[in-house]
């Protein structure tokens, strides 16, 4: 199969081939021509399938196969809205848009927030086409009557899962009564929770199902390793792997944000350029350093999961997970930042003893034992036990799961996946839920108790603030 097979238009074949692509990935495959017929879709796919262009491309084909919507001055409204949970991604999908539409009359803008409204309102009053935005500034826009969402016919929902996990269900549910009633709707979720199950619902219309590389499967493109190391010699061996390796572009992922400053202090004293990308940061810092990151400026990027959402460098050779996460489908979510889109790549762990527990979870969602290998001189001192690890308002680990201060729930009873306050209706555990249906085949099945296997997710603990 290759992309002129498709049915897309000359414009966007040639703005494909200067990306030197031919051959279409497997949801690009079965999504563009089911977005091509108008339909809505449910797709199954997470970050490094191909999935932005799955959407991209179609959309903007539909988009210049009829005129533009103009106002009574002659500037175009917003056709078509795509939603992302994160700065960072909806830049890259919208800097996805200009690259396959640059032989199309077609305009588009990224709007988020963390910096100015006005420089927006301005883009705004030119006319746009397409519109890329985080929810909450979108609102504020809309809010402010700087925004016209009613002529909006193509609408898509990128990475519902992440969206929901970030508490924008309400945000979401906002958007979706201030768009046009008739239109395309596109929603693409890696997981298949019953909230998204419910938002599918409410949104789509009798919509086309696709699922790739299922999720929770890691490419095996990836060589993942673990390097069982001592509490305290983490930051050493981190160091020693990357100046023993000449390592260039390591994405290196902490579970929360002071762990990442600290980290990034550590490395920069030792000489290797290092930059933390978490929420706590501004949007120019965020900018700056995955900018620097991407021209190999910057040798080592410090994410938490959250921040890390987005981050789309071609053929990333080296992702270390400093801390496990807790939530093993992060593991999954973070090692996909490598080996993408058919390049091979190195996905490293360093595990200290209180972090076994998390490996356990991991190693059976992913239904594989990770290799194992000592670097010597780091492994574990003899005679050091595991500890539980504290995460927030949770202490996990060994022990089982303690909720202090604050007053809230003792040991992590109740549903509610990632934690925090249990979510109406999601049953007693496995909070991200289950696997969509198979390609093709009925509803995306999954929901309570399919996430992790094992022991119920709430017992790991709520998310830290990252
Ligand atoms: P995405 O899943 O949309 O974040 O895309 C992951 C990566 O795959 C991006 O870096 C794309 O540039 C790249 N990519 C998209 N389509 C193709 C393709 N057909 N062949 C090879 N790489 C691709």
């Amino acid at each position: 199969m290759l992309f002129t097979d498709l049915g897309l238009a000359e414009p966007l074949l040639r703005a494909v081939h200067d990306q030197g692509y031919d051959t279409p990935t497997p949801i690009q495959a079965q999504a563009i021509p089911q977005v091509l017929k108008g339909g809505d879709l449910l797709a199954g796919a997470q970050t490094g399938t191909g999935k932005t262009a799955g959407f991209v491309l179609p959309m903007l084909q539909r988009l210049s196969a009829v005129p533009a919507v103009k106002d009574a001055r002659g500037r175009v409204r917003i056709r078509c809205l795509i939603l992302t949970p994160t700065r960072e991604l909806a830049a890259q999908v919208e800097e996805s848009v200009r690259t396959y539409g640059k032989y199309l009359p077609l305009t588009s803008m990224v709007m988020f927030g963390g910096v100015g409204m006005s420089p927006q309102v301005d883009r705004l009053r030119k006319g746009v086409d397409i519109l890329v935005a985080t929810p909450g500034r979108l609102l504020d826009h809309h809010q402010q009557r700087t925004l016209d969402l009613s002529h909006v016919e193509i609408f898509v929902l990128d990475e519902a899962d992440r969206m929901l996990d970030m508490g924008f269900i309400h945000d979401i549910k906002k958007v979706l009564a201030v768009l046009p009633v008739k239109k395309q709707s596109l929603l693409f979720s890696a997981t298949f929770s019953e909230e998204i199950k419910n938002l599918a619902d409410k949104l789509l219309n009798a919509p086309a199902l696709i699922e790739v590389a299922r999720r929770n499967q890691t490419a095996e493109s990836i060589a993942q390793k673990i390097h069982p190391v001592g509490r305290e010699r983490k930051k050493d061996l981190l160091a020693h792997l990357i100046k023993s390796g000449d390592w260039h572009q390591v994405l290196v992922f902490t579970r929360m944000k002071h762990g990442a400053n600290r980290l990034t202090e550590f490395l920069n004293d030792q000489g290797i350029s290092a930059m933390a990308i978490h929420g706590n940061k501004s949007q120019t810092a965020r900018t700056k350093a995955l900018a620097d990151f991407k021209t190999n400026d910057l040798q080592v990027l410090v994410a938490t999961d959250i921040a890390a959402r987005g981050i789309d460098i071609d053929q990333l050779p080296h992702v270390v997970n400093f801390e496990m996460p807790n939530v093993p489908e992060d593991y999954v979510h973070r090692i996909g930042r490598t080996g993408r889109a058919g390049a091979t790549g190195e996905a490293i762990s360093l595990v200290c003893l209180d972090e076994e527990v998390f490996v356990k979870d991991i190693e059976r969602l992913i239904k594989r034992s990770i290799p194992r290998e000592a670097v010597p001189g780091f492994e574990p001192p003899t005679g050091e036990k595991a500890e539980p690890i504290v995460l927030g308002r949770m202490t996990i680990g060994v022990g089982g799961t303690q909720r202090h201060g604050g007053g809230g729930r003792p040991g992590g009873g109740g549903g509610g996946g990632r934690g925090g306050p249990a979510r109406p209706g999601s049953g007693g555990g496995g909070g991200r839920g289950g696997r969509p249906a198979s390609a093709g085949g009925g509803r995306p099945s999954g929901g309570g108790g399919g996430g992790g296997g094992g022991r119920p997710a709430a017992s790991r603990g709520g998310p830290p603030k990252r």
